[in-house]
Parts: structure tokens; C-alpha cells; sequence
């Protein structure tokens, strides 16, 4: 069964996934057996890289050319590791999460966590956060009910660590649920 991918992990995955992309439905037309590479997707890097443009993902196109009967619409599939439209990472993010969670100061578990970008950056990360982590919290949780004094997001991003006992837990989620971090869809 092939389905369509929204996140990959590295540059690797994504070759051996648009090897199935001609047996993959276009997300627009759903035709199948019209999607082919397209290129690159580029922003600003990580790290050591902020001020470069590296790739963050890649481009498909539902081809309309020649005899192939696609819908002429490009899509994207994402590196995990890059938040869209934010130029913060999701490993910063999830260090910065968990600082909070072991009862850091936002400004305090900012700073610690995230160096290129000032607290307010932060402060509208972990607003955005509010109005997505019962999305989330709901895809984690199917059946749990959650009785805590802790602050409901708080409560959330715990959920996150103990499912990806890993050093980024929010590429992980993106991989895992092929959606956005900071989609409430
Ligand atoms: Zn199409």
C-alpha cells in the first residue's frame, strides 16, 4: 500500500519514497501515476547554517505535460526537522518545551534552549501552542482521560515526550502523524 508522505525523515527517505511516487495519488486530483520530483524547497538552515538557505523539503508536481494527465499542482514534502514557516527547529522547540515542564522560567528555558531568536519569539511559540495541543493531545490520547492540576499544555508536551523518548520529540511527532506540529487541522 503506498500513501502519500508530508514529512521525511532526511534526503534518503525521500529519494526512496519518489521511487513510488508514480503509484501515489496526486493530494489535489487523486490521479495516480502523474506525480514526479520537482526540485527543492529552500529556507533558512539550522544552527550552524541560520543565515545560508539549505533544503527543507521538496517539491511534487502532478504532471499536465505531454500525454500525462495530471492536475499541473506542485506539493511539498517536508524534512521533519524544520517547523513550517518558522525558522526556529523543532529540536528547539522540544528543549525548550521540556524546560518549561521541569519548571524553567520561559525566559529562562528560551534562552537555554534557543539561541538565534529573542523570548518573544518563544512567547508566540508557546501561545501558537495553545490553540493546537488539544489537536495534538487528541491524537495521542484516543481513549485517556486526563485529570491533572498541571498546565494543560504542559500536560500535553508530557504525553509527547513519553510516546518519542527521543532528543526531538516534535520532528518525531511530524514524522510519525505526517502533520504539522502547529496545525490544528
Ligand atoms: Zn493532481
Amino acid at each position: 500500500m503506498f500513501e502519500i508522505k508530508w514529512y521525511v525523515e532526511d534526503e534518503s527517505a525521500y529519494d526512496s519514497y519518489s521511487r513510488d511516487l508514480k503509484h501515489i495519488g496526486c493530494p489535489f486530483c487523486r490521479g495516480i501515476g502523474n506525480l514526479n520530483r520537482h526540485g527543492v524547497l529552500k529556507g533558512f538552515g539550522d544552527e550552524q547554517k541560520r543565515q545560508e538557505e539549505v533544503v527543507r523539503g521538496f517539491r511534487v508536481f502532478c504532471s499536465n505535460r505531454g500525454n500525462r494527465q495530471g492536475c499541473g499542482k506542485t506539493h511539498s514534502v517536508l524534512l521533519a526537522k524544520y517547523l513550517y514557516r518558522h525558522s526556529v527547529q523543532t529540536r528547539e522547540v522540544g528543549l525548550f518545551f521540556k524546560g518549561l515542564l521541569e519548571g524553567k522560567s520561559l525566559e529562562r528555558s528560551w534562552y537555554d534552549s534557543v539561541r538565534f531568536f529573542c523570548v518573544e519569539t518563544g512567547r508566540a511559540i508557546w501561545r501558537k501552542f495553545s490553540r493546537t495541543h488539544l489537536t495534538i493531545r487528541s491524537r495521542l490520547f484516543k481513549k485517556q482521560n486526563i485529570s491533572s492540576q498541571k498546565e494543560p499544555r504542559l500536560v500535553t508536551w508530557e504525553g509527547i515526550q513519553s510516546l518519542f523518548k527521543s532528543n526531538d520529540p516534535v520532528r518525531d511527532y511530524q514524522l510519525y502523524f505526517q502533520r504539522a506540529f502547529f496545525s490544528s487541522g
